[in-house]
């Protein structure tokens, strides 16, 4: 059985962790690496599989299915998980243009380098398995993901600059089918630095007279939001914003906010740094998955090629969300993982970005269930006012 395998075991009958073997000195180090690997399957499989509550009606069911008590591992047995490690090490022989080949059978993006198709077909045959077993039931989290790229002022220099906001896009997936619904653009008139510099009109491609002749930013945000309602989003459906790094909410947001006065909505308080989560589900190698690949990186090993003018709100946008969609089709849910926070706290002052915290998995999944709550509360109300 492979290691994959003993770890969804693990993961559904939750036993105590065996006690460590005495290891002779020259197989301690590779006892480690394969230990390693065990704890990163396994915060994998809490990125792809169901919350806690649907694990223990997973065991129950297990238990059910198979007459097992409490502590009894009966469950250990079925079949699927048998199944599944012989699809894996199947998986594991192929070459890339069997792996290619195979996705393609089973209408899957055959996009992407070995390891990510190889990863793609086993969570597809997984999840597949475990549900035709009635073992597993797929959290897919938020109804819509509302991806955001922004573009502000700036200067060929670092330091405290007074950033706004001067392109504010958003693009519209579907999170039940991984797919690009639609995409929203504005520009936005700067009014601290209300000429661009060289510098930005260069970068971003974004020329004098179109922030000439746009709104400032406090009326942009009300037309956002707008669309976000005509697509019933916060209202029947819910969603979660994605960013690619901390940056868009963390400083250009919260500073266009402060500029005018304004707070910051509630939904922008959390939001989906998908660097983060693409490191965190395919385990590039960056450790803990903090900082993440960059967007030029996640297309490389997804083998895609950036599409449009890097810098170009919309642009940068579009391609978050072509990497946000394929996270999706391979299996992911994607969470909430940073916040805003006030950067007062001693801890804060350590980090790169004080404003921007890390959300634990726990707060995460609260913050899902506050925006369900809302979005029932919301029905049910409008409920009451259809039939008074
Ligand atoms: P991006 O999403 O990478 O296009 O960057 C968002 C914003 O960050 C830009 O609109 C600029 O305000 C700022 N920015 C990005 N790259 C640079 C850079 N090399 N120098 C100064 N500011 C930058
Ligand atoms: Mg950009």
């Amino acid at each position: 059985m492979d290691k994959e395998c003993r770890d969804l075991l693990r993961k559904e009958q939750r036993t105590p962790k065996k006690p460590k073997k005495q290891q002779a000195p020259d197989a301690s180090s590779a006892k480690q690496d394969s230990e390693k690997q065990l704890e990163e399957e396994e915060e994998e499989n809490k990125e792809n599989c169901d919350n806690q509550s649907n694990h223990r009606t997973n065991q129950n069911r297990q238990r059910k299915l198979f007459g097992g008590e409490e502590g009894d591992d009966s469950g250990h047995s079925h079949p699927v998980y048998k199944e599944i490690s012989l699809k894996n090490g199947f998986i594991n022989r192929q070459d890339l243009s069997t792996l290619k080949r195979i996705c393609k059978v089973e209408s899957l993006d055959s996009t992407g380098k070995r390891d990510l198709l190889s990863k793609r077909l086993k969570q597809y045959y997984k999840v597949k398995m475990l549900k035709e077993a009635g073992l597993m039931e797929v959290n897919r989290g938020f109804d819509f993901l509302v991806v955001i790229d922004f573009e502000a002022t700036c200067e060929d220099k670092s330091g405290d600059y007074p950033h706004e906001i001067i392109e504010f896009p958003a693009v519209l997936i579907d999170v039940s089918r991984s797919e690009i619904v639609c995409s929203w653009r504005k520009y936005v008139r700067p009014v601290i630095n209300p000429e661009l510099s060289e510098f930005c009109v260069t970068l971003t491609g974004i020329s004098q007279e179109l922030v000439d002749g746009a709104d400032e930013f406090p009326v942009v945000l009300s037309q956002f939001e707008d669309w976000l309602s005509q697509n019933r989003l916060g209202i029947e459906k819910t969603f979660g914003l994605v960013t690619d790094g901390p940056f868009d909410v963390g400083r250009f947001l919260r500073l266009s906010c402060e500029q005018h006065a304004i707070p910051v909505p509630a939904w922008a308080s959390r939001w989906i740094n998908i660097r983060k989560s693409f490191g965190n589900y395919y385990r590039n190698g960056s450790g803990n998955g903090y900082k993440g690949p960059g967007l030029q990186c996640m297309l490389s090993r997804l083998d895609l090629q950036f599409q449009g003018s890097p810098h170009c709100g919309l642009d940068d946008a579009t391609n978050i969300a072509r990497v946000a969609k394929c996270l999706l089709r391979d299996g992911a849910a994607l969470r909430v993982n940073e916040r805003l926070d006030s950067g007062e706290s001693r801890a804060a002052k350590e980090r790169r970005l004080r404003q921007v915290a890390h959300l634990s998995r726990h707060e995460s999944d609260e913050w899902l269930a506050r925006c369900k709550k809302s979005i029932e509360k919301n029905k049910k109300d409008n409920r009451l006012i259809d039939t008074a």
